[in-house]
């Protein structure tokens, strides 16, 4: 039999890394360790014996200020006490990519936005966004709003329903799912209900400050960066993920158009040059989001835009002015260069051959610069 000691860090690392890992690890009888409020998340109800020493540690939730010390050490402690032939085991990133875990889905409770607000009890960039300003905005077109998460994070803003609203005793997750599941689309930061979203296929938005965020690490508190984490809400995501930049006026925008979305699978190389009409069925106002595992491609009326997640940091260097020549030299002689307009015909993008030839991420579709 094993013990899952709880972990106690960061809601997002919960849902994206410690939850699959418990699902994919979890036998009948294993005792599972967890906040006994989020019983929904995991395989078995947690053991409050076993969440005392972290509520007691961690009063008002988890806070990076506030050293853990022993915490680990107790939480063993409690469990050998507890459960003395058992195995204790904690989680630890270990490279392994686990399955979404299985949990269970409640009832949808049907809104057309989930909002889902964020504000720390310490300093944090993602604190302050103007969520009431969305949510007012939102409802003056007559959507409807639901609040996911928690009352202390969110009481400040106007909303037709809230999460805790419709969780029963003892239960603050419930609400938040069935709002997730019955939303026509969810709007977050980068967070755990971002993931949260994306583990129930909940058509999502993520904002981020400026374009190329969501591929880069953000510092967020004391000058520490730290890696944003769309890929995996993308990868987990079978259904509308997008990210959206900027202020209250920026996300209603990417909302709006968000609503109107139709999502077909890839590949996207056979789209990127064709335009709304060559897709069946298409009719205004509609767009089409083409989506792979690692990137979407949008397609407006007024031209298409693919949405990379890869992080920049993974990018390979930019070539070198030789390696730049030597790429342009076989492209001049390759049977779709066109030189008139300085363009391959092969690749279906409106880039020409001399700013492809530089790029760290271009590829001959042909695999001739290789
Ligand atoms: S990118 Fe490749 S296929 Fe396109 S023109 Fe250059 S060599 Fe030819």
């Amino acid at each position: 039999m094993k013990v899952f000691l709880p972990w106690f860090g960061h809601f997002g690392d919960l849902i994206r890394d410690v939850l699959p890992w418990i699902w994919a690890q979890h036998q009948p009888g294993d005792i599972v360790g967890g906040n006994p409020l989020h019983g929904p998340l995991y395989p078995a109800p947690p053991d409050p014996r076993l969440w005392a020493p972290v509520q007691a540690h961690y009063p008002a939730g988890y806070d990076y200020r506030i050293r853990p010390d022993a915490l680990e050490e107790r939480l063993r402690a409690v469990a050998q006490d507890l459960w003395p032939r058992a195995d204790l085991v904690a989680w630890a990133p270990d490279g392994e990519r686990y399955p979404k875990p299985p949990i269970r889905l409640p009832e949808p409770y049907p809104v057309d936005v989930v909002l889902a607000p964020r504000s720390k009890p310490y300093e944090d960039a993602k604190n302050g966004w103007p969520w009431a300003d969305l949510a007012r905005s939102c409802r003056e077109r007559g959507w409807i709003v639901g609040l996911a998460g928690s009352w202390a994070e969110s009481a400040e803003i106007p909303a037709d329903v809230a999460a805790w609203d419709l969780d029963q005793a003892g239960d603050a997750m419930t609400g938040t799912l069935r709002l997730l599941c019955g939303a026509r689309l969810v709007v977050s930061l980068d967070s755990g209900i971002g993931h949260l979203a994306s583990l129930v296929d909940a058509p999502q938005v993520v904002v981020y400050p400026q374009r190329g965020d969501e591929r880069r690490s953000v510092v967020l508190r004391d000058g520490h960066p730290v890696a944003m984490r769309f890929a995996d809400m993308h990868r987990w995501n079978q259904r509308l993920c997008l990210p959206a930049w900027g202020g209250p006026d920026e996300v209603l925008a990417a909302i709006d158009e968000a609503m109107r979305a139709r999502v077909l699978p890839g590949p996207i190389d056979a789209w990127k040059g064709r335009h709304l009409a060559d897709v069946p069925g298409w009719t205004a106002p509609e767009i089409i989001v083409i989506r792979e595992t690692d990137s979407s491609l949008v397609m407006r009326p007024n031209g298409n835009d693919i949405i990379e997640t890869v992080s920049l940091t993974d990018l390979p260097p930019a070539p070198s002015p030789e390696e730049a020549e030597r790429r342009a030299d076989l492209c001049r002689t390759c049977q779709h260069y066109r030189a008139g307009n300085d363009q391959c015909a092969m690749c279906g993008c409106a880039f020409v051959v001399a700013e492809r030839t530089r790029s760290r991420v271009a590829r001959c579709p042909e695999g001739r610069w290789i």
